[in-house]
């Protein structure tokens, strides 16, 4: 029997009811994707653009079904976020990367060398308890804490800002760098950044790809790096994809690069095979 659509407001209905059914099939396989561990991080150099050496790499969920469709992270990030496998998700991408990154030490026959990023999704930090978990990662692995840079939204100091205030100042304390992801993108008071201990600016990508034809773009990121300079904070810009835009922002004093320019992100193994190589500055 075929519901008939006549008004609106039915078809918004049967439009929510098929998005909300679609979405119910994504949770489940979400679910089972994270019990199995189906999920992968793949890893994004992110480089010093004084010295073109890679000082971290983000990690980034990757989920390939068994059919070998990849979903995208943005979909399947808000999904998780939505149904609250953001939890054991988050938890499994600070595990995780521990893992990769205390395998990387092993190979090199000491510290590799970098760190790495991982993201932390607002809602993740507004439900979980996140020092604990690195903190449990650094145990078993033998790592320490200045090895790993946490990178958060504006959005997860807006939701709840005395609580995520004791999440950072945790964080610190076990040594991590924290890294304030998007930046420019959120709708949040600029007084945050003086009183949270955030030690990088990540320009968000829309600012920088095709800044070099966009004035207003320059604007925006020469102020952001001005910015981050008198507030004695480090910046990363996202989006890198020429050897232009390289040399413009490493001239600007933006201090890390990160995109298509550099590498993709990458598995494991490609990613560790680049740590010591110098890139084109
Ligand atoms: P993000 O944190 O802003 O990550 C950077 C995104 O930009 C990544 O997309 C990366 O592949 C892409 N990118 C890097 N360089 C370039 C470039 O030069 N050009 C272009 N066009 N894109 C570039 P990705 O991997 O699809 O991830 C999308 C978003 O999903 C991430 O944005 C992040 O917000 C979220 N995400 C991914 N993995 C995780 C995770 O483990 N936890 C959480 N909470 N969020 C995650
Ligand atoms: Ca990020
Ligand atoms: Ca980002
Ligand atoms: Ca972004």
């Amino acid at each position: 029997k075929r519901a008939k659509v006549s008004g609106r407001a039915e078809f918004y209905q049967v439009q929510d009811f098929a998005i909300a059914r679609a979405q119910f099939g994504m949770e489940t396989a979400l679910r089972r994707a994270i019990e199995h561990r189906d999920l992968r991080l793949a890893y994004q150099p992110i480089c010093d653009l004084a010295t073109g050496r890679i000082v971290s790499f983000e990690a980034l969920a990757r989920w390939t079904d068994k059919d070998g469709h990849e979903h995208s992270p943005t979909e399947f990030i808000a999904v998780a976020e939505e149904s609250g496998l953001i939890v054991p998700l988050g938890r499994w991408a600070i595990e995780e990367a521990a893992q990769t990154l205390a395998r990387w030490d092993a190979t090199n026959g000491g510290p590799c060398g970098v760190r790495l990023a991982v993201n932390l999704s607002a809602i993740q930090l507004q439900r979980d308890a996140i020092a604990p978990v690195l903190q449990a990662a650094l145990d078993s692995t033998g790592l320490s804490g200045d090895r790993f840079t946490l990178e958060l939204t504006e959005s997860a100091i807006v939701s709840d800002p005395d609580r995520i205030a004791g999440t950072m100042h945790a964080l610190k304390a076990l040594g991590t760098n924290l890294a304030m992801d998007d930046f420019g993108t959120g709708y949040s008071n600029l007084a945050y950044l003086q009183k949270l201990p955030i030690d990088i600016l990540k320009i968000d990508r829309s600012f920088v790809t095709g800044m070099l034809a966009d004035r207003d773009k320059v604007s925006i990121v020469r102020a952001i790096l001005s910015l981050a300079q008198a507030l004695g904070m480090r910046t990363t810009a996202e989006g890198v994809e020429t050897h232009e835009l390289s040399q413009t922002l490493a001239a600007l004093g933006c201090t890390y690069g990160q995109g298509y320019f550099y590498a993709r992100p990458l598995e494991p193994d490609a990613a560790y095979a680049m740590i010591n190589s110098i890139t084109a500055m």
